[in-house]
């Protein structure tokens, strides 16, 4: 057993080795990496670095490592106090990575390395610009997260930023579970969190221009005027969302032979890659979201480019061409499938807004940390609620479940789990509002059974209430939608405007991965199906057309 086991890893250190050898392939520059790390035996972190260095010194030609205790005057030249701090390429950039990169943070790592080793460093057009504009110091400090898939989008725009005004910025990456009290100290409680100096500039991840722009500013900016200098791109089909039907769609589409594009303006996966643990995909009894989304994109980036980052605007349907303007460039495209899923619902009660990014949260995965051994609530009774509940539960947070009626909707072997794993649960009970000063300090919890309202101290508030689903850009091109609010289709995907189709949980039905992914891949087959026998000219007979 125990043999097998060591063969299990060998195998798996194997493959991240060649996984490595491969990306770090077309590299020729070498990259030095400071790790200044506590010699002493049992510092968890400071052992994880030192394993992650040595495993990719074995992998990557060129990749230089030296590690130095806290104590050598190197560490006071380059002011490191903390154990482990890995400096990266100290000669050309000042990067400071405190913590061991694990999971998410690996990713981010890897293309940092990428990065300052000459690869997907290329900002667009506009953000080198700003970049070019940035007049004095900005010391960036980015908290991240293991478990956070928006972190790796704001530490590549952190780096690309370094890169581009090496005489100007300077960077640190702050894992917030190796230093709970630096993030305690800046107050950063929810991931990504960017500040300059001491002040906040972003909570979350931004576009790569936005960061730019709130970097400039250092202020937190929200809207970016785009000049669309990007080059115009031409495709078949045009996907609006890398989520499971955008990305299934998009498979499906490419492999009709349809030049197909996918633009994603957040995060590649939507919900599933905020998911804990997802249940029964066909195939995988469990898998965690994120990982499930990597092996889809991976998959779909065989077939299709994605345009992350980048946000659709307008779509304005002609005679024979779809011209789609975004946040970037101008696309002219046959068809468009919209698949934009859905958003977090929130709760709508005082306090939410304030005190959001300050105790009150929507993603377990990605915040969760910050509140082990700490008090929270989270509210809803369908399977997010619990699966996040009982995600929290295992990471060491003592976790309340907070539902509005007197039975759970989710699934009997969560209600299970959930009772297996002590998790107490607050029937009948409504969040009337959530107080605190710079952070959650209480939530006020309304009985509709009694009537009685109390009030329970807490530290943080996780929100699992379901979606909505995301049709402003569908109600701004003329989309029908139905009287949900969900986009209105017939049964082949097609909607009221020729050329636009939808598919996945923006056109509401059962919100299931397996069944986002079907409609795409059924969507995708329609737009092919449409291009070479169009509907729209058996208008004598038209009984499959939109109706
Ligand atoms: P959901 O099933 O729509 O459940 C939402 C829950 O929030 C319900 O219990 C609802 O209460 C409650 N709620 C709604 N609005 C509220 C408000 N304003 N205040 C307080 N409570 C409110 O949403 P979900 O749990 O996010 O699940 C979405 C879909 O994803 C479902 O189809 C689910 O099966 C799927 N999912 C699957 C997995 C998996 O591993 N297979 C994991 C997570 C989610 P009521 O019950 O009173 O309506």
């Amino acid at each position: 057993m125990k043999r097998k086991k060591e063969e299990n890893i060998d195998g798996e250190l194997k493959a991240v080795r060649n996984e490595l050898k491969a990306l770090f392939k077309d590299i020729s520059a070498e990259i030095h990496i400071w790790l200044f790390a506590d010699p002493q035996k049992k510092a968890p972190y400071a052992i994880l670095a030192r394993q992650i260095m040595g495993l990719m010194k074995d992998a990557v030609p060129g990749f230089l490592f030296e590690e130095y205790d806290l104590k050598h005057p190197l560490a006071r030249e380059y002011q490191v106090g903390q154990s482990p701090t890995m400096l990266i390429d100290p000669d050309r950039f000042r990067i400071k990575w405190l913590g061991a990169p694990v999971q998410e943070e690996s990713r981010s790592f890897v293309r940092t390395l990428l990065m300052i080793g000459g690869i997907e460093s290329e900002l667009t057009n506009q953000s080198r610009k700003i970049a070019g504009t940035i007049d004095g110091k900005r010391r960036l400090k980015l908290f991240t997260s293991p478990t956070c898939p928006y972190c790796p989008q704001q530490v590549t725009n952190a780096v690309k930023a370094v890169i581009a005004r090496p005489d100007l910025i300077s960077l640190e990456v702050i894992d917030i579970q190796a230093f709970p009290d630096l993030a305690e100290k800046y107050e950063a409680f929810s991931v990504p969190r960017t500040f300059v100096d001491e002040t906040l500039i972003a909570k979350g991840a931004q576009s790569e221009e936005l960061f730019f722009m709130s970097l400039k500013t250092m202020e937190e900016q929200r809207f970016f005027i785009p000049d669309n200098d990007a080059p115009e791109v031409a495709a078949d089909l045009l996907i609006v969302g890398a989520g499971p039907a955008g990305l299934s769609a998009g498979i499906y589409a490419a492999r009709s032979g349809l030049n197909t594009v996918i633009v994603e303006r957040g995060m590649l996966g939507g919900q599933v890659a905020l998911t804990p643990v997802v249940e029964n995909y066909p195939g995988l009894t469990q898998i965690g979201g994120k990982q499930l989304v990597d092996i889809m994109v991976s998959h779909a980036l065989e077939y299709v480019s994605i345009f992350q980052g980048e946000e659709v605007l307008e779509i304005s349907p002609a005679e024979d061409t779809i011209a789609v303007k975004t946040s970037r460039r101008r696309f002219t495209t046959r068809a468009v499938l919209l698949a934009t899923g859905a958003q977090h619902r929130r709760l709508n009660v005082a306090g939410e807004d304030r005190l959001s990014g300050s105790g009150v949260s929507y993603c377990s995965t990605c915040d969760g940390p910050l509140f082990k051994g700490k008090k929270v609530v989270m509210v809803g009774g369908g399977d997010s609620a619990v699966t996040e509940a009982l995600h929290l539960k295992n990471i060491g947070v003592d976790v309340t479940l907070v539902h509005r009626r007197e039975t759970l909707r989710a699934q009997e072997h969560l209600v299970k789990n959930l009772r297996a794993n002590n998790i107490p649960v607050v029937f009948n009970t409504e969040i009337k509002g959530i107080e605190g000063g710079k952070r959650v300090e209480k939530v006020l919890l309304y009985n509709n059974h009694t009537g009685k309202t109390e009030t329970l101290k807490t530290d943080g508030v996780f929100v699992a209430i379901g979606y909505d689903p995301a049709v402003a850009l569908a109600k701004n091109t003329g989309i029908e939608l139905t009287g949900d609010g969900y986009i209105k289709h017939d049964s082949n995907h097609r909607t009221n405007i020729r050329g636009i189709y939808s598919a996945g949980d923006v056109e509401g039905g059962y919100k299931q991965i397996v069944i986002a992914a079907g409609q795409g891949s059924a969507a995708a087959l329609t737009v092919f199906e449409d291009m070479v026998n169009p509907y729209w000219h058996k208008s004598a007979d038209k009984t499959e057309g939109y109706l």
